[in-house]
């Protein structure tokens, strides 16, 4: 590849760069990069860092550009990119927030192509997190912590540029034409164009998908017969690569909605707005909505965006927007390419002309401020999450119990926590999980087959916890733990209903279909049908512009339901963009639901390093001949990694079963014989069985008890059941055997989930 002329590859060191740009679209990164006058030679991220940047310099001044990960927004993430890249850089004084904003059209009198800038507006502060607060009775929402306010640094400069803006113009158009002669390829998308048209309408008018059904008289009879054809054809393509067929949807996008109630307004130029910007980690694409914010608020928002209050509160930091929608269901993609671009414009105007180095040389790096920052961040998430818990009311809550009252958030909670710190790491570094997650268009399916005991369901944990920290806005995540004990729960509509309650679940608001559900239902105390779940399922999926569902042991799901369920969810992907992970055992009739092109395939074992974490945590309580003689440890470890095959299990059952031995000798011959057995899982299986079947009294009715029960027994129910004796009438409390006993008998094959409460083998 022959080298990019605007790439200078002068090198400069970390400490160089003073000015951080943080952006979460990759349209916002091409603005930024294109503002730059010179771009520096990369430089190799220290261990840790995962931020991918982009260095130049704009003006005198040298710039990081950071970007948030593909399909990763939200304001925590925000928080997360630029404090890493403060680390990183150490001599970073203060970071722009540039990038596009959905704006609110009210009083402010704000149109797309515009730029609003974060300043403290009367008692305002610059940014405002709507959804950082307390709700109140009804939907009333108090927001609480005022966010600060950007640098003095900064508000100086802006005040200097208003005034200069005003007497002699922006210098965006220049900056913008620059862009055009350097980088001819971004004209036609970065450029204001006639084909960019600014629509508002009324926010009382609904926005029409498709054409009103069976009659084409509602609409306007020439446009009808010139548009028909074409109409048919790009709603076939419509369908498939959303992405791909934007531009020339976009204009169209709103073909169907009432021409009547287009708010009337005279061209002008374009023009900067100084004031308050809304942040949330929820997409607002409802006029009523927008303007219910708005008006609770104090009636002065000019933007809503969604990363800038992840920032504002310990960075030194400005938000800059360049208005791209009005946040109401007409929006589309459009303008988001030229408001990105305007909004760099603006960034670059600020530091070539307002910023001078030795004021910035005399702030404080971010840097020194971070401990405090790394703080607030985690507030804050906590609080978000604890703030959307509240935002549904008792009636909402009620609703969704009503869909299903099953939650798998305490497994969730257990499996996660029996996880090793790193381990399962392999994992997520993966070439195929990266793959997955980032390839939303053509691999849909990440499908995990594992023996048992490889460690699946932990890993679903892993996984689950990785897509709910990072992946935040606009991205809908359901999740399923198939257990064959709970069958009778995991019975096809349950399932399609599980799903359905989590993706509505984290609506800001409660979409319609489900109160019309439950209105329907609820009082002559019917149930919804599959079809009607189904329906629902793809409405509310219609939500999110991504959805992640996670399935873990599809071999538990009840059989003749498992094609069905998996049908539900390969309808999903069809129409949306929807990345299916599943585990499952090794079954061919479960492997041949996948289709070869669409599914990334990746067989889970236990990690020899994971069982190795595993082992050394087991070591203490090993007899005291074994701890007193590290090469011996060693030999054990290595012999059980090597016979274990993978199979986290079986690595357990040995270990379990060496606490008992009194003797090196022992030891030694039990080691000896662990390198010849063959199929392993079979014969320690045997062995443990057989130790329990030698063992004092009651270890088999535990399991017998377990196994046999219908559904999981609590530890206190398992003493009681074991308690009972035969021909008795009454329980005699004094029988009641000690938990941990039944635990140890029972060499590694019982456990107790501290969370749920359950005893399981
Ligand atoms: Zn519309």
């Amino acid at each position: 590849m022959a080298p990019d002329p605007n790439t200078n590859q002068r090198a400069l060191g970390h400490g160089d760069y003073t000015i951080g740009w943080v952006c979460a679209l990759t349209k916002e990164r091409v603005a930024a990069t294109a503002m730059l006058d010179e771009k520096h030679a990369p430089l190799n991220n220290p261990a840790g860092d995962t931020n991918s940047y982009t260095l130049g310099s704009i003006g005198v001044h040298n710039v990081v550009i950071a970007c948030l990960p593909k399909g990763v927004m939200g304001t925590v993430s925000a928080a997360q990119v630029a404090t890493q890249a403060a680390r990183t850089f150490s001599s970073l004084k203060f970071v722009l927030m540039v990038g596009i904003g959905g704006g609110i059209p009210n009083k402010s009198k704000v149109r797309l192509g515009d730029v609003v800038v974060s300043t403290p507006n009367g008692q305002h502060p610059s940014v405002v997190q709507w959804d950082f607060g307390k709700a109140k009775e009804g939907s009333k929402f108090e927001r609480i912590g005022a966010l600060n306010s950007p640098p003095t640094l900064l508000l100086t400069a802006l005040t200097a540029l208003e005034t200069e803006h005003e007497m002699n113009g922006s210098k965006i158009p220049k900056y913008l034409n620059e862009m055009a002669v350097k980088y001819p390829k971004l004209v036609e998308q970065y450029m204001r164009s006639d084909s960019l048209k600014d629509i508002l309408f009324r926010a009382s008018c609904k926005h029409v998908e498709a054409a009103p059904q069976g009659s084409s008289g509602n609409r306007n009879k020439e446009e009808n017969e010139n548009e028909n054809e074409r109409g048919e054809e790009e709603e076939e393509e419509e369908e498939e690569e959303e992405e791909e067929e934007e531009e020339e949807e976009e204009e169209d996008s709103c073909r169907w909605c009432d021409k009547k109630q287009i708010v009337k307004r005279k061209a002008r130029e374009m023009k900067i707005h100084y004031g308050v910007i809304a942040s949330g980690n929820q997409v607002i694409k409802d006029a009523t909505k927008r303007d219910k914010l708005n008006k609770d608020l104090g009636g002065n928002i000019l933007c809503i965006e969604m990363e800038a209050a992840g920032l504002m509160n310990n960075f030194p930091c400005i938000v800059i927007r360049g208005i791209c929608d009005y946040a109401d269901a007409h929006k589309n993609k459009a303008w988001q390419e030229h408001a990105a671009a305007v909004a760099a414009a603006f960034a670059k105007e600020l530091l070539v002309n307002y910023i001078q180095p030795d004021a910035v040389d005399r702030e404080h790096p971010i840097k020194e401020i971070l401990a405090q920052v790394y703080d607030t961040v985690s507030a804050i998430d906590v609080n978000v999450k604890a703030v959307r818990a509240e935002l549904n009311d008792e009636k909402d809550l009620k609703i969704l119990n009503w869909l299903t009252p099953i939650n798998y958030g305490p497994q969730q909670s257990d499996y996660l926590a029996k996880r090793q710190n790193g381990s399962g790491q392999w994992f997520l570094d993966s070439p195929e999980f990266k793959n997955w997650l980032e390839n939303v268009d053509d691999k849909k399916t990440l499908f995990c087959p594992g023996i048992p005991g490889a460690g699946k369901t932990i890993l679903t944990s892993i996984v689950i916890n990785y897509l709910m920290t990072r992946v935040v806005q606009e991205t809908g995540i359901a999740y399923i733990y198939c257990n064959f004990k709970r069958r009778d729960e995991q019975k096809l509509g349950n399932l399609l209903l599980s799903i359905l309650k989590q993706l509505a679940q984290s609506q800001p608001f409660l979409p319609d279909i489900i109160s019309n559900l439950y209105r329907e239902h609820s009082s002559r105390e019917t149930r919804p049908q599959v079809s009607d779940i189904s329906k629902a399922l793809q409405l509310v999926a219609s939500l999110y512009s991504r959805i992640f569902i996670v399935v873990d042991a599809l071999d538990e799901c009840v059989e003749g339901d498992l094609a069905e369920f998996l049908s539900e969810i390969f309808e999903l992907q069809a129409n949306f963009k929807t990345s299916l992970f599943a585990t499952s055992r090794p079954i061919p009739e479960i492997k041949q639901f996948f289709e070869e092109d669409k599914t990334i395939l990746l067989e889970i074992r236990a990690k020899n390093e994971d069982i190795e974490m595993h082992l050394n945590r087991r070591m203490p309580q090993l007899p005291r001949f074994v701890k007193s003689n590290q090469e011996l440890q060693n030999e054990i470890k290595s012999k059980i990694i090597q016979a274990a095959n993978g199979m986290f299990l079986l690595a357990e059952l040995y270990i379990s079963s060496f606490r008992e031995l009194k003797t090196l000798k022992a030891l030694k011959t039990s080691l000896k014989s662990l390198s010849q057995s063959v199929s392993g899982y079979d014969s320690m299986y045997e062995t443990a069985m057989e130790r329990i079947e030698h063992s004092r009294g009651f270890a088999k009715p535990v399991l017998l008890w377990i196994v046999y029960a219908k559904r999981f027994l609590s530890p206190s129910e398992l003493q009681h059941a074991l308690a009972i004796e035969m021909e008795t009438s009454e329980l005699d409390e004094s029988n009641l055997p000690d938990i941990s006993d039944i635990i140890s008998v029972c060499s590694g094959l019982v456990t107790i989930d501290e969370d749920s409460n359950v005893t399981d083998v």
